[in-house]
């Protein structure tokens, strides 16, 4: 096979993960390292993992996207707060990359190239809006709207991880209290269930899912309180926006039902009739894959450089 190769990073606080996909968008090449703990570490893991790549598949890679957690400055070009990993917070990024990378590239915030992701080559193909909600350590999103990816004025728009669902809530990483990323991802579901058995044994928000699949009822409540909150958020999603389609992932949403089923009830009841029903809710299909086909894919349609015709 030949033609143009673009290669994606999804860096999380644990896990960058990488790889290259076709012009079609199917992945070619993937594999993921350790997060470094400093910056430098990380320029030097991309510029070393680039020239992996290049080694393997010489003269083909035609740009690179980065989807970095945090707020992304489209107009400072770096992330102004990453609260899952502060070394990247105020850093020069891309001159530090323009030094190492031999390409053009893109930077965006994770979960708005998750969405981009999703919407080209997953659950979102051919919608002409949707929202993405993954659901894990904490709540990421990113917004489609019109055809296109919504950035807002300053690059810090689909933040629904941190709107404001419950005023008595627990305090969150960004300062504010009662988050959708406090009261519905996976460490509350530890957290509701620790408070509900007074059982404090580190279990995990995937111990607590087999625990509800063998009827544990402190277990399905834990699921419950949290879907109950996501739902609130949703109802917010589908009242505001009225998008096409709502897409869910994340770990969590591997965990079935427990946390989607109260989430549905409550969206439906929160949000107006006509307006639930014509935004059809759905699961993520790409997986642990949206954010570097995302990053990659963002890369090719906006910094890529244009491909011969196919022969
Ligand atoms: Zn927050």
């Amino acid at each position: 096979m030949t033609g143009g190769l673009f290669a994606g990073f999804d860096l999380g606080g644990t896990q960058l993960k990488f790889g290259l996909i076709g012009e079609d968008g199917a992945i070619i090449f993937k594999d993921r390292i350790p997060t470094p703990g400093s910056i430098d570490g990380l320029v030097d893991s991309i510029a070393g993992t680039m020239g992996r790549l290049e080694n393997l598949y010489p003269g083909r890679i035609r740009s690179a996207g980065f989807g970095f957690a945090g707020f992304y400055s489209l107009r400072e070009r770096k992330i102004l707060h990453s609260p899952n990993y502060p070394s990247l917070n105020n850093v020069d990024i891309v001159p530090a990359l323009e030094r190492v990378l031999d390409v053009p590239f893109e930077i965006d915030n994770d979960a708005n190239m998750a969405a981009y992701g999703e919407w080209k080559y997953g659950a979102g193909r051919g919608a002409r809006s949707l929202v993405l909600l993954t659901i894990g350590t904490g709540i990421g999103s990113g917004i489609i709207l019109d055809g296109g990816l919504w950035h807002g004025q300053c690059g810090f728009a689909g933040e629904l991880g941190h709107i404001t669902i419950n005023p008595e809530g627990s305090r969150c990483n960004c300062g504010n209290i009662g988050c959708l990323e406090t009261e519905a991802s996976a460490p509350k579901i530890a957290r509701n269930y620790v408070a509900l058995t007074g059982r404090d044994e580190g279990l995990t928000a995937e111990d607590i899912d087999k625990l509800a699949r063998r009827g544990d009822r402190a277990a399905i409540e834990s699921f419950a309180k949290c879907g109950y909150y996501l739902g609130i958020g949703l109802g917010i999603v589908i009242n505001f926006l009225n998008p096409e389609k709502i897409i869910l992932g994340g770990g969590v949403m591997t965990t079935g039902e427990f946390l989607l089923d109260p989430a549905m009830e409550e969206a439906r009841k929160r949000s107006h009739r006509v307006s639930f029903a014509c935004t059809s809710i759905v699961k993520a299909s790409l997986g642990n894959d949206a954010g570097l086909i995302g990053a990659a894919s963002w890369s090719r349609d906006k910094a890529g450089s244009p491909l011969p015709a196919r022969a």
